[in-house]
Order: structure tokens, then C-alpha cells, then sequence
């Protein structure tokens, strides 16, 4: 089926995502009320949720179309996209290949007690940094190429331009939805923030909004060369959908990171009790609690005023918050972590 942007798309998330307000949280930050609202792209379905269902729309077609037979991908230990393309493949009847980076656990929790669910072939491959996985997700490739399979290899995080199609099409439904919800007095958005890990999300919008202004992408410390990759990633991805590359300046915050990826930090275990206390929404230790730390640091130093209206895209992330290491910190509140 061909999606709003003329490329094949099959229909795997749940669309249109909610957008709901953030009153609550908003007045604890010294918002005007209807200034602060959350995407709730943690609802997008495709076993859990979260932002690699609208990338793999994208992605499943084009394996589709190209006539692979086995959706081949890779990320760390507790990857969500690794488990969403698994639900992904068994969806669209394709075979799956992950590589994952650490080594097998003994007892299996949050995404990889899912990963096992779904049953993809599972490939462990130790300690690895984000090139290696990617290293590992070609070599899986062309092992299956070896093997008279036709594999399709999809990037970390699903952040090549075809996947991140997704996110230019999620940029126009949020300006539907907003002017839907708002009527004719339009206080149009302002600022989206989110997470950026391999940061196809990121860029995505970028291209979809037409605009760097109009995103801020906090780093949570997946990969080093995200100031180059965004733009580049957004005028790609841009290219791709006819669009004209976005104007102005790629926006990511490096102040979230801590000591590294996955790593806890104390501002992200603020985020989380906040949007857990005050608005009954769950955050992820990795990624949303970082991006909305982030988010609340840009309105304490005034970056975000009390009327700018303001979007959290939430991206999922929950099981994570099930493995063993991230209860042990819910529950004891302790920063003292080691990657
Ligand atoms: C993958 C992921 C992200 C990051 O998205 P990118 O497009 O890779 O930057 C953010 N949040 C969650 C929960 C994710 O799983």
C-alpha cells in the first residue's frame, strides 16, 4: 500500500498516536496551562510500543518490495528496536536475524525475556560499541547471503533515510492533530523534544517540520557523531520525500549523557517520578527519562518559556524499566552504576 509520501508502507503501528496534554507537570514547571503535551508514541503498538514501529512501516516494505526474506538488525543489550523488529518479521511473515551486544544472561528480563518470546535467531556478540554492532549486522548479512538467504540488513536503530520516512509522515500528524485539537486560535508548536539515540527520529522530524528550529534532540550518549549525522541524516531523509532540506540549525543537548549510554543519571530518575507522580506516564531509564530531563533542565534555564508550546515525543522504552539492574534502581534510588 502506498503511504501519504508515495513509498510503500505496511501498516504495523497503531495510528494516530494520542497527543494529551501535560497540565500537571506543566504548572510544576511554570508552564501556562495547554503549553506542555506529550505524543504518546509509547502507544504505537508492535509487542510494547514505541518509535521503531513507524520506522519499520517503512522498512518492512521496502524489504518487501525488494523480495528479502529475512530482516536482519542489531542493537544493545536491552534494545528496543532489536524487539520490535523481531514482532516486525513475525507480523509480515518474514525470518529475523538480531545481533545483541553483551553476552546471553542467564536469566532473561525486560526486552530480552520479549526478544526470546518472539524467537528471532538470536546472535550474541559481547561487548560491543554502536560500530561494532553495526560491523556484526553486515557480517550476519552476508552470512545469510552465503547461505542462498536474502537478507535486509536495517542499521542500529532502524536510522537509515527510508526508516526515518516514518517520522517525516509523524511530524505532519502531530501539525493535523494540533490544529484538530486547538481550533482556529492556533498556538502552533514551538519546540518538540526527544530522544536521540541513533537519531533517525530526530532527523525525520527535522525533515517533516521542514525546520531545525523546531526540534530538540537530547543525546543519550548511544553514539558519538550525532552533530554530523542529524542534518545530514535530515537532508537525506528530506531528498527522499521531495521535501526541501530543513532550514536552520540542528538542535541536540549533550548535557544529559551522565556516564554514558544506559546509565542512569539522578536527573533522569527526577524525570521519571515526575511524569509517573504527577501524570501517571512511564518513562524508560535509557532514553525517555533522559529526553525528559532534558526537557526540564531547557525550562529551569529559561530556553523553554512558561507559554512555549512545548511537545515531549515520548518513544517507549518501558521494558527496559523490567531488567533486573534498572528495579534495583527504581527501588533503591541508587546512581552508583557501572556500564
Ligand atoms: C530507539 C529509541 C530511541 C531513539 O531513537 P533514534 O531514532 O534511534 O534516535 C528513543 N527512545 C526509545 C525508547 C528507543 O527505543
Amino acid at each position: 500500500m502506498p503511504g501519504r509520501i508515495g513509498f510503500p508502507r505496511i501498516p504495523l503501528a497503531h495510528l494516530p498516536t494520542p497527543l494529551e496534554r501535560l497540565d500537571r507537570l506543566g504548572a510544576h514547571l511554570g508552564m501556562e496551562p495547554g503549553a506542555l503535551s506529550i505524543k504518546r508514541d509509547d502507544a504505537t503498538g508492535l509487542a510494547g510500543g514505541g518509535n521503531k514501529a513507524r520506522k519499520l512501516e517503512y522498512l518492512c516494505a521496502d524489504a518487501q518490495a525488494r523480495g528479502c526474506d529475512t530482516l536482519v538488525t542489531g542493537g544493545g543489550h536491552q534494545s528496543n528496536h532489536v524487539r520490535m523488529t523481531a514482532a516486525a518479521a513475525n507480523r509480515v511473515g518474514l525470518a529475523c536475524t538480531v545481533v545483541i551486544a553483551g553476552a546471553q544472561p542467564e536469566q532473561p528480563s525486560g526486552n530480552v525475556l520479549l526478544d526470546e518470546l518472539l524467537g528471532p535467531a538470536i546472535v550474541w556478540i559481547g561487548p560491543a560499541t554502536y560500530y561494532a554492532i553495526e560491523a556484526a549486522i553486515v557480517h550476519e548479512s552476508e552470512r545469510l547471503t552465503a547461505t542462498g538467504r536474502r537478507p535486509y540488513a536495517i542499521p542500529v536503530g532502524g536510522a537509515n533515510a527510508i526508516g526515518a520516512l516514518g517520522y517525516v509522515v509523524a511530524a505532519e500528524e502531530l501539525r493535523t492533530q494540533q490544529r484538530a485539537q486547538l481550533g482556529a486560535q492556533l498556538a502552533e508548536v514551538e519546540l518538540v523534544v526527544v530522544a536521540d539515540g541513533s537519531g533517525g527520529t530526530h532527523a525525520g522530524l527535522a525533515a517533516g517540520f521542514d525546520d531545525h528550529a523546531l526540534v530538540l534532540g537530547i543525546d543519550v550518549g548511544a553514539r558519538p557523531d550525532l552533530d554530523q549525522q542529524v542534518p545530514s541524516k535530515a537532508d537525506e531523509v528530506a531528498a527522499l520525500a521531495g521535501l526541501p532540506p530543513p532550514a536552520g540549525h540542528c538542535q541536540i543537548d549533550h548535557d544529559q549523557i551522565g556516564m554514558g549510554y544506559a546509565a542512569p543519571t539522578d536527573a533522569c530518575r527526577e524525570a521519571l517520578e515526575l511524569a509517573a507522580r504527577l501524570e501517571g506516564v512511564i518513562l524508560d531509564p535509557v532514553y525517555t527519562g533522559k529526553a525528559m530531563a532534558g526537557l526540564i533542565q531547557a525550562r529551569r534555564d529559561g530556553r523553554i518559556g512558561a507559554s512555549t508550546t512545548t511537545v515531549f515525543w515520548h518513544t517507549g522504552g518501558m521494558p527496559a524499566l523490567f531488567a533486573r539492574a534498572y528495579a534495583d534502581w527504581i527501588r533503591t534510588g541508587s546512581t552508583l552504576w557501572t556500564t
